[in-house]
């Protein structure tokens, strides 16, 4: 069982789904050579992807290809189904740092057939995940400055404030497909910058105001 941990409030709660959007900064989208979507594009990882500070990302063999995507958490305090944009905060626990990792090569592949992307998203380790901050402790989460650097090399340095789909937003629209229950954790896109890391790599990613993350590639 993997828990996502508030420190501050001493709460600790069991992971359940992770949902993440795809496509949700316009710069990452045109990146990739993808449309800028009208609705957000959705996909999960399994709670079984996830790892800590310091833990190490393994590269699954069947990639050659495994990029990293910093992301801003949203960790869910209270169950909510189908919750308006204008009570949707009122769920959120807590903000921490993510790294989405992607095997962008079996990805396209994927996306090429019109597969599903489970196994380029969701292996294990593919979830890098810090601790949390009480949501209270943000001012605004559409003003933090999302970073991530490999071996001490700056790759990105994008802000939530230039996000497609703001949060109350996202909670209105995934919480009408799926009930969110505590513990549940939303990934809300990556800002450009993505790249490929390798065997032996070091990454470093960092909301400012919410928290680090260092995570050792295999
Ligand atoms: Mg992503």
């Amino acid at each position: 069982m993997k828990t996502a941990n508030i420190p501050a409030t001493n709460q600790q709660f069991t992971i359940g789904k992770i949902v993440c959007l795809a496509r949700n900064y316009a710069e990452h989208a045109r990146e990739l050579g993808n449309e800028t979507p009208a609705a957000p594009v959705l996909f999960m990882k399994p709670a079984s992807s996830v790892i800590g500070d310091g833990e190490t990302v393994r590269i699954p063999a069947y990639s050659q290809e495994c990029h990293y995507e910093v992301e801003l958490a949203v960790l869910i305090g209270k169950q909510c189904r189908a919750v308006s944009a204008d009570n949707a905060m009122d769920c959120v626990a807590g903000y921490g740092t993510a790294i989405d990792m992607t095997l962008r090569d079996v990805q396209n592949a994927l996306k090429a057939k019109g597969l599903p992307w489970e196994i380029a998203k969701g292996f294990d380790s593919a979830c890098p995940l810090s601790d949390f901050v009480p949501a209270s402790a943000v001012a605004d989460p559409h003003n933090l400055q999302l970073l991530l650097s490999v071996n001490g090399v700056k790759r990105q340095d994008g802000c939530s404030s230039d996000m497609i789909n703001r949060l109350p937003q996202i909670i209105a629209h995934i919480s009408a497909i799926f009930t969110l229950e505590p513990g549940d954790v939303i990934l809300t896109g990556t800002p450009a910058g993505v790249g490929q890391v390798v065997a032996g790599d070091v990454m470093e990613a960092e909301i400012e105001g919410v928290a680090r993350l260092t995570i050792k590639v295999q």
